[in-house]
């Protein structure tokens, strides 16, 4: 029997932390398994506290994965910021994010997903360019350690903390091995009144990504996406699908349109759910699908 379990699609699907069906004590190599089960191809492993991860533990992980087919990322720690006041309280940060990349790697996993930090209320511009040198810096080092892993700075959903969709395409075209987690969810929310909700706002953001990265950006995007509410000021809470204004079916025909391709991570509530009907709305969307 063929080992070729992957749907084949030009996106995987899964779930940013183990499945809330997996069984309680199976860790996320049993959340990997369910993944599969599950028909879902993509596991993000949710290390936002902390790492405390054995080397035992990795290898468990990286296996269940393999024999699953299932794509390994990693979203690293909440306590992060690339613009961080002081060059103590960088390091600290900097540390989080190496443990994040050099486990995340021992387990399988290619990509690295972090929240850049704050604009700590400087021009956007210098905190970007702080916030460059230090992420370029990480780089550098998981490059001479060979920690072969993608750094993928998240779109932020609130207008006080780095990541623009802008921001984090010029970091990715300044600095190796670094690539945007497009959170569209954040994107709509960012704005606080409701737009970024269109085919037209998605597919704007398509080009953007196109235009800056090429067809390689567009092919290797890393996705999160979920329902949100948010005020004036941005995010509040992830939402379920059937409980929010986001257009799915809008984006997943855009990303179906430009032939786009990767991963998207359900970051629901309900998060086998929501990934299950995210993966539906795009396969219907590519019998629809026509050049933008
Ligand atoms: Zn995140």
């Amino acid at each position: 029997m063929s080992k070729a379990l992957h749907n084949d699609l030009p996106f995987r699907f899964g779930t940013v932390g183990t499945p809330l069906s997996a069984p309680k004590n199976g860790g996320s190599a049993g959340g990997a398994q369910r993944i599969r089960e599950l028909s879902l191809d993509a596991l993000e492993l949710a290390w936002v506290q902390s790492v405390r991860v054995s080397d035992e533990a990795c290898v468990r992980i990286r296996e269940a994965a393999a024999t699953n087919d299932v794509a390994l990322s990693v979203h690293a720690s909440y306590f992060i910021n690339l613009n961080a006041a002081t060059e103590e309280m960088w390091q600290a940060g900097r540390e989080r994010l190496l443990t994040a990349c050099r486990a995340g790697a021992k387990a399988g996993a290619t990509d690295i997903i972090f929240h850049p930090g704050s604009y700590m209320k400087m021009e956007p511009v210098v905190a970007w360019r702080i916030a460059r040198d230090r992420l370029a810096e990480v780089s550098e080092t998981l490059v001479r350690e060979k920690v072969a892993v993608t750094l993928r700075p998240e779109t932020m959903g609130k207008q006080a903390m780095l990541g623009t969709l802008e921001e984090c395409i010029a970091w990715s075209r300044e600095i190796e091995n670094v690539l945007p987690c497009v959170d569209f969810a954040h994107l709509h929310a960012r704005p606080g009144d409701g737009s970024f909700n269109t085919y037209d706002e998605f597919a704007g953001a398509l080009r953007l990504i196109a235009a800056g990265l090429g067809d390689r950006g567009l092919r290797a995007m890393h996705i999160h996406f979920s329902g949100i509410e948010y005020t004036a000021k941005g995010e509040k809470r992830h939402l379920n699908l059937d409980k929010a204004d986001v257009d799915y079916k809008a984006l997943f025909q855009a990303l179906a349109d430009f032939g786009a391709g990767g991963r998207v991570m359900s970051e629901t509530p309900n998060m086998e759910e929501g990934a299950i009907v995210m993966r539906n709305a795009y396969q219907r969307a590519r019998t629809r699908a026509r050049k933008p």
